[in-house]
């Protein structure tokens, strides 16, 4: 069995605008192969960036582009061709977005390993140990704290156990967030686990502040209040706050997750799986993590391709405390698949059918497909 192609598909909503949404354009892959069968992936950064690293043709041993890395080659041997990937792009990657167009490559590999074998990737692991993933409602903030408490409401209403609320109106004035976050604690009650994601960093005395008072709100964790690079900071931050603090999402392989666990003290990792490495690289950081009683809760907002890649991957750990779960009304998430991932009383249930377990609805794809030469 042979690679033939790696394809690259944009797709784009009509307006694409700069705030905290990062799925109004995606990457995805499909990994061509001689015996007929393709597998799905996603990377998930600048898509047309993303798109340039796969094209990319030779320019060095260390400086390679990895469709041609690839074409010819077994898609089975995973283990060998994320290497291949990793080791011939050096010079110009081994972090950012050169790991999340690995991430986007990798993923399509073990959907074309399930395929093979008839197994969903789950099974590929080792075997599942649960059939459904606790998930928490992911929304964008509100501009007004009445605004907030309404979705928070709505989301309760539809089963959802865990709420976060991140980006928009929030970090001007930590003040007010946490007197958001009170008024929703005091709307939802006290059963809710309740996350605050911050997006973009305040100042080191702020998020000490807000750490202090969203732990009388019994908040289960701040997300990124400080800068990805400034991991002095949250070992700083992390030995004070009374409030868990999770960062990650922005960080790619073993070794960046490394960094955040022994150098910044983190007690709750979030990488993406198409951003960090793939399926292949996120099982070595969850090992790490494991080790030193780190928890992983994954970044998931994007497609129901990395949906489902999460849950393969969620399934098989001993510790899933709840998947990222992006309530958005935006059709890149709701109708990519034939038959779209769904929240059930605030879980969902792992796809079981061959490799991811997924069929992209072609129409969709068509439709928001973006092309480079217009
Ligand atoms: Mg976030």
């Amino acid at each position: 069995m042979k690679i033939t192609d790696i394809e690259t598909i944009i797709l784009r909503l009509p307006e694409v605008v700069a705030n905290g949404d990062n799925l109004q354009d995606v990457l995805i892959i499909k990994v061509h192969t001689d015996e007929g069968i393709t597998g799905i992936g996603e990377a998930h950064t600048a898509p047309t960036v993303l798109k340039a690293i796969i094209d990319a043709p030779v320019s060095h041993l260390t400086t390679q582009g990895l469709k041609p890395l690839l074409v010819g080659r077994d898609p089975r041997r995973i283990n060998e061709l994320w290497t291949r990937m990793y080791r011939h792009t050096t010079s110009y990657g081994r972090r950012g977005v050169v790991l999340q167009a690995i991430s986007g490559i990798d993923i399509a590999l073990w959907d074309i390993l399930g395929k093979v074998t008839g197994r969903p990737v789950h099974q590929l692991f080792g075997g599942a140990l649960r059939d459904s993933v606790p998930v928490y409602a992911s929304d964008l903030s509100p501009a007004e704290p009445a605004a907030m408490v309404e979705l928070a409401e709505r989301h309760v209403e539809a089963g959802f156990r865990g709420l976060k609320f991140g980006w928009g109106g929030l970090g001007g004035d930590v003040r007010h967030d946490a007197k958001w976050v009170g008024a929703v604690r005091e709307a939802v009650g006290a059963e809710i686990d309740l996350m605050l994601d911050m997006g973009t960093p305040v100042p080191f005395d702020s998020a000490v502040w807000l750490a202090h008072a969203l732990a009388e709100q019994d908040v289960y964790f701040l997300e990124e209040p400080l800068a990805p690079d400034d991991l002095d900071g949250f070992a700083q931050l992390v030995a004070v706050s009374p409030t868990p603090i999770t960062t990650g999402e922005k960080e790619t392989s073993r070794f960046g997750f490394r960094d955040l666990i022994e150098r910044g003290g983190l007690r709750i990792i979030q990488p993406d799986i198409a951003r960090c490495g793939g399926l292949t690289e996120v099982r070595r950081i969850a090992a790490l993590a494991e080790l030193r009683n780190v928890r992983v809760i994954p970044h998931c907002w994007s497609t129901d391709i990395l949906v489902s890649a999460t849950l393969q991957f969620l399934a098989t750990q001993t510790d899933a405390p709840y998947q990222e779960f992006n309530v958005m009304d935006n059709p890149l998430k709701t109708e990519l698949l034939v038959e779209p991932i769904q929240q059930q009383n605030g879980a969902v249930r792992v796809p079981d059918g061959p490799g991811l377990g997924i069929e992209l609805n072609e129409e969709i794809v068509e439709r928001y497909r973006w092309r480079l030469d217009g």
